[in-house]
C-alpha cells in the first residue's frame, strides 16, 4: 500500500521507522533483532536508506595503491522484499542520484516493482566520503528533481528505451526530502524551497523532512510549505541524541541546531547513560507536541537505538 494511502485512511497520527542496511557481510538477523522490538507499535512503514559505493585506496604487494569501489551496506532491494514478507508491513526504499546510472536506477524500478513495492522515497545522495561536491553519474542525474521524473515516467508507462511500446504503468508512491533548516547547499531558504516546490509539481506525493531538534523550526517550516502552495502531507523526521559527541556531530553532518535548553541540559550530563535519558526525554516531548498538532506521521530514525526509539514510542501511544 502506498504511503499516501496509509495517511488518507488513518484515523491517528501513524509510526514509521527508518533502518540502514546492515554492513556487508552481516546476516539479515540484524534487521530482525533490531525491528523485533518495534514492531509492536504497528508501523505503517518502514524506510530502508540506500547507501553508495565508496572510494578506497588497497596496498598492492608492491607497495603502490589501488583505487577501489567498495559499497558497505548493500542490500535495500532485497531487505525491503524480505521485510514486506516477514512482517506484512510496506517496506519504503530510498533510491539516490549519486553512483547511479539512469539505467541501473531503470533496472531497479523493475525490480520494485516485480517485488509488489509501491514506495519510493527519492533524493540526490551526498558526495562519497573523502569528496567534497557531489557529482553526478556521467549517465545519471544531478538533482533529485531529475530522479523523480524517471519514476514518474515509469508511472506513465514511459522507459529509457523510447521505441519500447507499450510498457506497463508502474504506480510508486514518490517521497521527496525537505529541510526544515534549509539544505546545506542552498544559498537561503526561499531557494531551498523553490526547488522544493518543483520537487512536488514534479510528482512528488510527499515530503519526509530532515532531523530536527526544534519542532518550531518544523512548524516554520510547514507554514512556509503552505505559503509556497506545497499541499502534500510533510511528514517529520526525528532522531534521538543518545551522547555528548552528537551534540556536535549531528550539527556538523546534517546541518542542524540543536536548542539552546536541550544543548544546556546535555552539556551538564556526567555520562552518555545520563544523555540518552535527557534525549529520549527530549524526544519524547518532540513526538507529543507534534501529535498533537495532527501531523499525520511520526518517522523515527532508530539507526542502531531501537530501544530508545521503543520507550519514545511507548510514552506517546
Ligand atoms: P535535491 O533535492 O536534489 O537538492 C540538493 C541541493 O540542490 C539543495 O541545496 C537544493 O536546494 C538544490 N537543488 C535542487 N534542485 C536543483 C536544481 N534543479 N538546480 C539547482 N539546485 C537544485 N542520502 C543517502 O545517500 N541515502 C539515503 O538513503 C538518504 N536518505 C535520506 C532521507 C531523508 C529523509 C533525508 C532528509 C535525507 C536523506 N539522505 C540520504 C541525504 C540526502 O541524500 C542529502 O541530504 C542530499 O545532500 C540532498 O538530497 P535531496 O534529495 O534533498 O537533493
Amino acid at each position: 500500500m502506498k504511503v499516501t494511502e496509509h495517511i488518507a485512511q488513518a484515523k491517528d497520527t501513524l509510526i514509521s521507522f527508518e533502518i540502514l542496511p546492515p554492513l556487508k557481510g552481516k546476516s539479515i538477523d540484524s534487521i530482525w533483532e533490531h525491528l523485533d522490538p518495534l514492531m509492536e507499535f504497528n508501523p505503517a512503514y518502514i524506510n530502508v536508506t540506500y547507501h553508495r559505493s565508496e572510494h578506497m585506496f588497497k596496498k598492492r604487494a608492491d607497495g603502490s595503491f589501488d583505487k577501489v569501489e567498495i559499497r558497505k551496506r548493500p542490500g535495500t532491494v532485497g531487505i525491503c522484499a524480505a521485510i514486506m514478507n516477514h512482517y506484512k508491513v510496506d517496506a519504503v526504499p530510498h533510491l539516490i542520484c549519486g553512483g547511479f546510472s539512469k539505467e541501473e536506477t531503470e533496472n531497479a524500478l523493475i525490480d520494485l516493482n516485480f517485488l509488489g513495492i509501491d514506495n519510493v522515497l527519492v533524493l540526490r545522495g551526498d558526495a562519497p566520503k573523502n569528496e567534497t561536491f557531489f557529482e553526478a553519474h556521467p549517465n545519471g542525474h544531478r538533482y533529485a528533481t531529475e530522479l523523480l521524473q524517471q519514476v514518474v515516467n515509469m508511472n506513465n508507462g514511459m522507459y529509457l528505451e523510447e521505441d519500447l511500446q507499450g510498457g506497463i504503468k508502474t504506480k510508486f508512491c514518490i517521497g521527496v526530502a525537505g529541510y526544515p533548516e534549509k539544505h546545506f547547499e542552498a544559498p537561503n531558504l526561499q531557494t531551498d524551497m523553490n526547488y522544493l516546490k518543483k520537487k512536488v509539481d514534479g510528482g512528488a506525493d510527499y515530503i519526509v523532512t530532515q532531523m530536527f531538534f526544534d519542532n518550531k523550526k518544523f512548524f516554520d517550516f510547514v507554514a512556509k510549505c503552505r505559503e509556497n502552495g506545497i499541499t502534500v502531507p510533510i511528514i517529520p523526521g526525528l532522531k534521538p541524541l543518545t551522547s555528548k559527541k552528537q551534540l556536535t556531530v549531528l550539527p556538523r553532518i546534517f546541518h542542524v541546531d540543536m536548542p539552546d535548553e536541550f544543548a544546556n541540559e546535555v552539556l551538564k550530563c556526567k555520562t552518555d547513560k545520563d544523555v540518552e535519558l535527557v534525549g529520549t526525554e527530549w524526544l519524547i516531548q518532540q513526538s507529543k507536541e507534534l501529535k498533537a498538532a495532527g501531523i499525520p506521521v511520526l518517522h523515527y530514525y532508530t539507526l542502531g537505538k531501537p530501544k530508545v526509539v521503543q520507550q519514545v514510542v511507548s510514552s506517546i501511544l
